[in-house]
This record gives C-alpha cells, structure tokens and sequence, in this order.
C-alpha cells in the first residue's frame, strides 16, 4: 500500500500516511470555446486508511489550485486579505501566469533578473489545501458537498458535479460503500 504525502498548508510541513486513493476528480479541463486550461481550478482526493483491527477510516482533501502570480506591491485582494503569498521566480509553476489587473513582470524577465543576481519579490496564489480525517464514508460525502461561499462565509451542502464524480468514485470501492449510510442513496 503506498505511503501518501501531503504538505500540510499551513505549517508547509509534508504529512504521511499510508492508503489508498479511491477517488480523484479535478475542474482543470479545457474550455470549450478557447481549448484554454483554466487559470485556477479545485481538485478533490480521497484515501482509505487500514486499521490494525481490519477496519478503515478515511481521508477527504481538497485543492485550490492557481497558476496565477501578483506584484509583490499589489493590491489585488483574496478572500483573506493581500492576493497571493511572498514568492519569487523559484516558487512558480512552469506555466505561471501573471496577473493582468497588478501587472508583475512575465516569468521570462523574472528568470533574466535571477540570473543576473537578482531575486524579484511577487505574490503567488500557492495550492490551498484542507484536509478532512472522516470516521465514516459518509463523513467523506458530507465533507465533499459542504461549500463556503467565497462572499458570505455561509456553508451550504450541495455536490457539485467533481463531488458526484468523486463519490461515484468512491462507490466503486466495496468498503466505503458497505460503510455508507443514508446519504449515498440521495447522490
Ligand atoms: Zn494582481
């Protein structure tokens, strides 16, 4: 069974366990107009957990994803205030993309800069990761269909069509949907 790692996204510090992926859905698909990828997207992962006694527990994650980085100067806001994390050049992805309203220099330009000794300061819009530990199946299900509203703060619970896909997932394997309750059948 193989030893999955995550960074923790607030300590950045990495956290093992050992499971397996039952499930993975993902909204970076090609825009059906442009054929561009988008510039954020989310992704959500489940794991199965063995326990010593034959049972299993689980693990729900999600993922907001961005390839977007801002000036380091900028006042571009995010839901938690300046957009962005301090970054340079090195912590970009190889399809970073700058941000059209702030403005920072392309990635090329930051590369010469490095090159030439010097490190330029942006804000990179780093993965957002939460990390759900579920006693049961259904804690995963409720886990994947509870939305924050960006604006109000509000939870509401409503599965969204990369949640559907993920259950659906997750409904292949024999033990979480033995362990499923009520909920799976509302899916
Ligand atoms: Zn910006």
């Amino acid at each position: 069974m193989p030893v999955i790692t995550i960074v923790d996204p607030y300590t950045r510090l990495p956290v093992s366990f050992t499971g397996t992926e039952i499930g993975h859905s993902s909204t970076r698909s090609p825009d059906a107009r442009t054929g561009q990828l988008p510039d954020r997207w989310n992704e959500q992962r489940a794991w199965k957990i063995p326990r010593s006694d034959g049972s299993f527990t689980w693990k729900f994650a999600k993922y907001g994803y961005s390839v977007i980085y801002h000036a380091a100067d900028t006042r571009c806001r995010s839901r938690d205030g300046l957009a962005g994390s301090p970054a340079t050049v090195d912590d970009l992805p190889d399809d970073a993309v700058p941000c059209p309203r702030c403005r920072p220099a392309p990635p090329e330009d930051l590369a010469d800069a490095k090159d030439a000794g010097t490190l330029v300061p942006v804000r990179y819009e780093f993965p957002r990761i939460e990390i759900t530990d579920c006693a049961t199946p259904d804690d995963v299900i409720m886990a994947a269909a509870l939305k924050r509203s960006r604006d109000t703060h509000q939870v509401s619970v409503m599965l969204s069509g990369p949640a559907r896909d993920l259950i659906a997932q997750c409904m292949a394997d024999d033990d979480f949907r033995a362990g499923a309750g009520q909920l799976p059948r509302a899916v």
